[in-house]
């Protein structure tokens, strides 16, 4: 059995209701249990494209796939709820990623863990937070990376509106 944690986040449609379905697609899988679920954020795009403000969250599992059978199911979930994806890291229905998987490290074409932008988003990370235990050999580097992000990327705790 292994931990994994993941990214979620929407910006295009009923976020809300993205989010929780992405969830619920996670839930009905057999070899996944999910443990815990952060409060989701309402945050500033990153990266440059003009767009709405993204509803994002974290979620913690245990699970007997192997890291590129999560990284198809997360896929065929994106595909599932319609992912629309025209621009690099532009407007999405839903964006699932792979944060950690246990205390693996790879680059690989398809799969690169922890997942390469994790210490540079506020929207990962504080989410992260919520659900990561301290004992986490990645715990006080997520702590630290969050420190020197600051304020840098708007974010607030979604109010449910
Ligand atoms: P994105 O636009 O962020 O959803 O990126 C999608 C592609 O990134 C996928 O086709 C994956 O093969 C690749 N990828 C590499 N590392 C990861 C990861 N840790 N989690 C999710 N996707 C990843």
């Amino acid at each position: 059995m292994a931990t994994a944690y993941l990214s979620i986040g929407a910006n295009l449609g009923d976020r809300l209701q993205q989010l929780n379905q992405a969830i619920a697609l996670l839930k009905a899988q057999p070899e996944i249990l999910v443990t815990k679920v952060s409060p989701f954020y309402e945050t500033a795009p990153v990266g440059g494209v003009v767009q709405d403000d993204f509803l994002n969250g974290a979620v913690a599992l245990e699970t007997t796939l192997e890291p590129l059978a999560l990284l198809a199911v997360i896929h065929d979930i994106e595909q599932q709820l319609h992912r629309v994806r025209k621009v690099h890291w532009g407007p999405r229905t839903i964006d699932l990623d792979i944060v950690f998987f246990d205390q693996l490290s790879q680059k690989t074409a398809a799969l690169t863990l922890p997942h390469p932008e994790v210490y540079n988003r506020r929207f990962v990370l504080v989410p992260l937070l919520d659900i990561l235990p301290k004992t986490s050999v990645y715990y006080s580097k997520v702590v630290q990376a969050n420190a020197r992000l600051g304020d840098s990327q708007r974010l607030q705790v979604f109010n449910g509106v």
